[in-house]
Order: structure tokens, then sequence, then C-alpha cells
């Protein structure tokens, strides 16, 4: 089995929220997972379309399409304008979940008192895109957490209308941000939560296509 004739979408790498010219809120993501998974399904014969946040990372080979963006908000329009044309879209981006209401026009200067920064939350990319998924389309989350974490996996799962989760914990050393290796488990509508051991990010993502080709059917 294999994935030829079939869209794939990967959101990648973290975004970056403006406070001023010169700074902004970000996150550790650096893109590797979602840029494995990328040169996975496009050698298992994908076309593959990314969205990268802002990384350092080659875009991989045979990739029909990158868009770069910067903001959670420009990643969301990038998104929702490719998905309806896709067969799986994979959210692996490690979005901001929070942007300033307002960015300073000049950079903000050193001041004695304490700087209150006002954030609203941005859209969900995931949950948008769950909001009108079709039948046939297969869409893909991520979840990194601290604590609870199958209960908090499972929750986002149906929240975000998801067909499968993959859960990075954050207690599990030497995974995740920056890191070469992961350790996952992949939780699914149906099925038992199905744990891998850690491993480079390269085989967590042949894992992670394997598992998504059987939901396929
Ligand atoms: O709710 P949480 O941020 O933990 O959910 C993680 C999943 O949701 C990931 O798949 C991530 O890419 C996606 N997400 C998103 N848009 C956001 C926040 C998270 O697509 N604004």
């Amino acid at each position: 089995m294999d994935l030829r004739g079939k869209k794939i979408l990967i959101t990648a790498g973290p975004t970056h929220e403006k406070i001023d010219p010169v700074r902004f809120i970000g996150n550790y993501s650096t893109g590797k997972m979602g840029f494995e998974l990328a040169r996975v399904a496009i050698s298992l014969g994908a076309e593959l379309y990314l969205v990268a946040g802002p990384v350092w990372l080659d875009t991989p080979k045979g990739c029909v399409r990158r868009v770069d963006v910067v903001s959670a908000a420009e990643m969301y329009e990038a998104s929702l304008a490719l998905f309806p044309d896709m067969d799986i879209a994979i959210m692996c981006a490690a979005v901001a979940d929070f942007t300033p209401i307002e960015v300073a026009t000049t950079k903000r200067k050193r001041a004695a008192e304490d700087l209150i920064l006002h954030l609203r939350p941005t859209q969900d990319i995931a949950a948008a895109l769950g909001e009108i998924k079709r039948q046939s389309q297969l869409l893909v989350g991520f979840a990194l957490e601290s604590d609870h974490e199958m209960d908090h996996a499972q929750q986002k799962l149906v929240k975000k209308n998801l067909d499968a989760i993959v859960l990075n914990s954050l207690r599990n050393e030497g995974t995740c941000f920056g890191s070469d290796y992961n350790q996952i488990t992949l939780l699914t509508r149906n099925g038992a939560p199905i744990d891998f051991q850690k491993k480079p990010k390269q085989e967590v993502a042949i894992d992670i296509m394997t598992q998504l080709m059987t939901l396929l059917g």
C-alpha cells in the first residue's frame, strides 16, 4: 500500500506572534517532525503540500508546494485555502494559542515599570478544518502534554473532530521540541491507543504514516 494519488497537507514548525518590529512571542518548535512526515509521505508517492512556520529546514525533495508563513493567522489562511482539495491533513505545527492584540509600530523602549501585554486567543486551525472536514478526508492532530496526557489528547481528538491524534509527553526526556527523537502514542476514534518506543523522528514519521494508511483503508 502507498499514498500515490493522495494529496496531503502538513503544517509544521512554530508561529511567531509580533509584539513590535523586532520582537515576537514564539515557541521552541523546530519543524523537524513535520518535515520528516513530509519526506515519508513523498517517498510513499503522496502529493505533498507544506505550510511551514519560521523554520530553518530545506524543503523536502518532491514537495509540490511550500507556503512559508509567520503568524498563526497566516497559517490559518494558508491551511484553510488548501484543505478542501486534500485527502489528508496533518496538523503538526506548534501554533501560538495567543497573539498580542496590539502590535507596536515602533520598538518598545526599556522602562522601569512592568510591561503588560494583552493577548487574544488565536483561531484553532485544526478545529476549523474539523468543522468543514468531509467524510472522505482524514484529519490528524498532535498533542504535546505535560500532565493527564491521555485524557487531554482524547478530549482534543473529539473536540477538534480529528480522526487521529499523535500524543507527545513532555515527561519523556530527550524527545519533542528540538530533539531528533520522539516517543509517541497514537490515538484514533475507534481503536485502542498504540504506544511506540522512543525513536529517531524519521522512524516515528514512518510509524505515523503507516498507521494513517491503515485508517484510509
Ligand atoms: O489545543 P492544542 O494546541 O494542544 O492542540 C494541538 C493540535 O492543534 C495540534 O495538532 C496543533 O497543530 C493544532 N492547533 C492548531 N491551531 C491552533 C492551536 C493548535 O491547528 N491555534
